[in-house]
């Protein structure tokens, strides 16, 4: 199974019956988008556009949809952004974070799936609440 690194989108009245990988079928008419799991797993994803569900935008020659696709009930448990045509692939979750996106809390899994992604930049914020633990530590040690 390959995974897509990239969709495009058609906009159809009617959601066709078979899909083609790689495309995003967006329906005005109906409301909603659909496409194949973007890892190759051959799943149908349907995201209704409306303000609870996802928000599509348009740039023109590409799409976004907000927020994250999280397939957590399929197999592969996939989970990508479509932004501006491409599909950013988020770590695979875990089921701590799947608890989470079940009791609907979804912002939460979003700002932790970002921030898993962002581990190679550099953790000024860890070594500096190392060092104030330190001299916390320090402090104690002289008050005893
Ligand atoms: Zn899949």
């Amino acid at each position: 199974m390959a995974r897509l690194n990239r969709i495009q989108h058609e906009y159809v009245d009617f959601i066709p019956a078979r899909l083609e990988g790689g495309r995003l079928y967006i329906s005005m008419k109906y409301r909603t988008a659909t496409h194949l799991c973007c890892c190759g797993c051959g799943m149908e994803v349907v995201t209704p556009l409306n303000p609870a569900k996802w928000h599509l935008s348009d740039h023109g020659a590409t799409v976004s949809l907000h927020p994250s696709i999280g397939n957590w009930s399929f197999p592969c448990r996939s989970h990508y952004w479509i932004t501006s045509g491409k599909v950013l692939w988020a770590s695979a979750m875990s089921e701590g974070q799947i608890r989470r996106v079940r009791a609907g809390d979804h912002r939460a899994v979003e700002v932790e799936a970002q921030r898993e992604s962002r581990v190679d930049q550099p953790r000024e914020e860890t070594t500096q609440s190392a060092s104030w633990v330190t001299r916390f530590i320090e402090w104690l040690r002289r008050l005893l």
